[in-house]
């Protein structure tokens, strides 16, 4: 085993180290850095590598991320984790799902793998995707629904052999795997290119940030990686898995009006749904319907619009179109 460095975190073999990955300065000569926990273990083994806050309205992960530091102990691994908490600073900052100060690359999640030369939050994708292609064997990306939705447990894989093992190994209750053909723009399209595996994990947002809701977001999310730790034999432990996983393709269906979103009290995540079923109607401001939202084909909604207000074009529900088992 040898030390274990990713940015100016360098950890000898059963330790762990904090440190930040530099990406720039800013105007006012602070640094925009992107912070990194290292925890390297004692023999050899894979490196998973968790990142969260990609969008910074979604900061589930950082809390995933300060649970999973806690319960490792280096002494006793195998492999190696690097636990990115917060990839885009700036967009944490704001509760914003980017970089306000930046408007030419402000979706982080759709400028992989970033320029050396380009608009700042490209460069922070640029510097991200070279320690990532260097340093993981395994990437999870954890996102939820922000500032407007809530997302239950969703995984997005492409659909090579290694891919769905990864997303399998989330365990017990991650049953949704949908396919990302190609990923495009995100760090596990990163990864993809470099012949490794990656996935994008979907779980909370807006109505669950209350206290008990938000921890137990961070308690699943935390409890899904300490699986695939288990699942790789980075750590010692049984791990579990779903009883069986569907998988198909999305559909994010937009507001066609613009006026208040009323879904349909009886809706629930991941249950069956035929085509032409109501999901939810868009009403005016005297409470005349405006417009209907059907599901598109048989399947199930992933996840839905927690913000009433609704704009035309807005993301209003997540759709699953069920393809088959895994
Ligand atoms: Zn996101």
């Amino acid at each position: 085993m040898s030390t274990l460095t990713v940015g100016t975190a360098s950890a000898a073999p059963g330790t762990r180290a904090r440190g930040v990955i530099h990406v720039t300065n800013l105007p006012g000569g602070r640094a925009l850095e992107i912070p990194v926990i290292v925890i390297n273990g004692a023999q050899e083994g894979p490196c998973v590598w968790v990142d969260a806050v990609i969008h910074g309205d979604e900061p589930e992960g950082t809390l995933c991320c300060h649970m999973v530091d806690k319960d490792l102990d280096p002494a006793t691994m195998r492999g190696s984790v690097v636990l990115v908490p917060v990839l885009n600073v700036p967009a944490f900052e704001a509760a914003q799902r980017g970089n306000p100060l930046d408007t030419f690359s402000y979706d982080l999640n759709r400028i992989y793998p970033g320029k050396a030369d380009g608009y700042l939050t490209e460069r922070l994708a640029h510097t991200h995707s070279q320690w990532l292609r260097d340093v993981a064997t395994y990437e999870i990306s954890i996102h939820s629904g922000g500032s407007h939705s809530y997302l239950s447990e969703t995984i997005f894989a492409t659909t090579d052999d290694a891919a769905i093992e990864l997303a399998k190994a989330m365990g017990e209750g991650w049953g949704l795997i949908l396919k990302s053909f190609l990923p495009k723009g995100s760090p596990p399209a990163v990864m993809f290119e470099a012949g490794k595996q990656g996935i994008t994990v979907e779980l909370g947002g807006r109505p669950a940030t209350s206290p008990m809701e938000f921890n137990r977001v961070g308690r699943v999310l935390a409890a899904g990686v300490m699986n695939v730790l288990k699942h790789y034999k980075i750590i010692d432990g049984e791990p579990t898995y779903a009883d069986k996983w569907l998988t198909g393709v999305q559909h994010a269906l937009l507001a066609p009006v613009s006026g208040m979103f009323l879904p349909d009290p009886m809706i629930e995540c991941q249950k069956p749904m035929k085509q032409g079923d109501l999901i939810a109607r868009i009403v005016d401001v005297y409470g005349d319907v405006l417009a209907e939202l059907n599901a598109p084909t048989d399947g199930m909604i992933f996840g839905l619009r927690a913000l009433p207000n609704v704009q035309t074009g807005d993301w209003c529900c997540f759709y699953a179109e069920i393809q088959g088992e895994l």
